[in-house]
């Protein structure tokens, strides 16, 4: 922990489920109430859908069937809102409305507009990341943010091998002129670490807060995959590297008792191991 006055999380908000049909937080959970509130980590579900088991199969699928017996599982694409001093720092923006998302009416029922949201960090540049950024015209959603991606992502996404992607490419064109990139450790944005998790993208990144770790897709099914992390989905672009990475990061995670905050894990999407 860099800085313990800042690294504090106060208070950890989850907004209901996507599906229901209230559009107010269900719940309000106070972590470590004595603490002074300095930051505040809200955990949004964008949206909820079945995710099918099979991307884990062929690698142990005995082990598979006595974890996950079922062909699908409940699965969810969480974003992840910070307010930290004047800031509202989103962490991906999801799906997008037009794909059935709901992270604009969360931000709603919470009184926040999209304008007002300052800094969007991405983790890497699937679908069901960056789609919430643009509306269904392909224009910005958020006028004021600046959006933060790893070099190596951009790279990869536009000149490398998964280049010319329509919504990778109307995410830069929407955004032109409003977006950054870092290197994998870099600092930015008042003291949020960048760190190289590679393997599910070959540029994804994780963020440390501080207090939590925002580990973006190192998981996909966390029932089976905090036990075994051995097991990659196929919706790893490098099964091998996102093995070793979701091994290093749940060693981090546990060695120092840190929260990891992951959009695709269930509610209440931030889990302490
Ligand atoms: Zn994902």
């Amino acid at each position: 922990m860099k800085n313990i006055t800042f690294a504090l999380i106060a208070a950890i908000t989850f907004l209901a489920s996507c599906s229901g049909n209230g559009d107010k937080p269900a719940t309000t959970e106070t972590v470590e109430p004595e603490i002074q509130k300095k930051d505040t980590l809200i955990a949004i579900q964008d949206c909820q859908h079945k995710m099918p088991t099979y991307i884990f199969a062929g690698q142990n699928d005995k082990l598979l069937h006595e974890i996950l017996p079922d062909d699908y599982i409940d699965n969810s694409i969480n974003v992840f809102l910070l307010e930290r001093g004047d800031k509202n720092i989103l962490f991906d923006a999801g799906l997008g409305t037009s794909q059935n998302g709901r992270l604009l009416e969360k931000l709603d029922s919470i009184g926040l507009q999209p304008d007002e949201i300052t800094d969007i960090c991405i983790t890497h540049f699937h679908g069901d990341h960056i789609g919430g950024l643009l509306t269904a015209d392909g224009e910005a959603v958020f006028k004021n943010a600046k959006l933060h991606f790893s070099d190596m992502e951009l790279e990869i996404w536009t000149v490398g091998v998964l280049k010319d992607n329509e919504t990778v490419d109307k995410m830069l064109k929407a955004y032109d002129g409003r977006y950054e990139t870092f290197h994998a450790g870099d600092t930015i944005i008042d003291g949020i670490v960048t760190i190289a998790a590679y393997g599910h993208t070959p540029g994804h990144t994780m963020y440390d807060i501080g207090e939590t770790l925002i580990v973006g897709d190192i998981m996909h099914a966390i029932d089976l995959q905090i036990e075994h992390p051995e097991i990659s989905a196929i919706y790893d672009f490098n099964p091998v590297e996102a093995r070793e990475t979701r091994i290093s990061v749940l060693e981090t995670a546990r060695k120092n008792h840190k929260p990891m905050a992951g959009m695709h894990f269930p509610a209440p999407h931030i889990i302490k191991l």
